[in-house]
């Protein structure tokens, strides 16, 4: 099951964190005075980064989900309970299986107890896999993407669109023939351009159909488990 599809893409949000915080880092250092966008996509849009370091990132992130995340889950589930027995048994560093444990802590998909050693004072923590924290979150994060990318849907075959030449604006019939724009664009005045959006609604309903599969065959998945 930790190694679904649907899983490593939840595993992934613990490394695109880090990455989505240092690439807020840079934008703010180069635009100081504009809001920082969110989300790993448009801050790589808005730094327009280089198809090498947009790879490199992506490599990372899949990179650490496998040989890092993963494998400390795995531990967890075979119930290897403390952050060193943890580390000895995937040879990874101690302090990199604590920053994974603690950042599982934070997705509710791992929790701790503490316990006091009488002798020595020192506290244990005994770590454990929420495996139906785990779930529930892919079923609900599922559900989200599904919806929303049946509403884009919906709009996308109930509406015509006109686009600046330029690419400024993209706006629906309603919008573009309101007397305030009358078919011109905002930012550079120019005549606005039926566009045939028959691709797009192409492409959505293949993500649709991608993120069906995925769930159905996640679904599957553990109800056979
Ligand atoms: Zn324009």
């Amino acid at each position: 099951m930790i190694d679904d599809i649907l899983v490593k893409k939840l595993l992934s949000q613990i490394v695109e964190k880090d990455h989505e915080e240092n690439l807020k880092k840079n934008f703010r250092e180069r635009y100081p005075d504009e809001s920082t966008p969110d989300g790993i996509d448009n801050l790589i849009r808005a730094l327009e980064l280089p198809p090498e370091d947009v790879q490199y990132i992506a490599n990372d992130i899949r990179e650490t989900v496998e040989k890092t995340i993963s494998p400390i889950i795995k531990s967890l589930i075979d119930g290897v309970e403390t952050d060193e027995e943890i580390a000895e048994k995937t040879g990874i560093k101690l302090n990199i299986v604590r920053k994974i444990l603690y950042k599982l802590y934070d997705l509710k998909i791992a929790n701790y107890k503490r316990s006091k050693d009488p002798e020595t004072q020192w506290f244990t923590y005994s770590w454990k896999f929420e495996e139906s924290e785990l779930i529930n979150r892919i079923k609900s994060d599922s559900e989200t993407e599904l919806s929303e990318l049946n509403a884009k849907l919906e709009n996308e075959e109930h509406n015509m669109f006109f686009v600046c030449p330029y690419g400024h604006v993209r706006f629906n019939f309603d919008t573009a023939a309101d007397p305030y724009y009358e078919f011109l664009c905002p930012a550079c005045g120019e005549e606005l351009e039926f566009q045939d959006n028959a691709e797009i609604i192409e492409k959505l309903k293949n993500n649709i159909e991608i993120a069906e599969d995925n769930y159905n065959s996640f679904i599957e998945k553990i109800d056979n488990s």
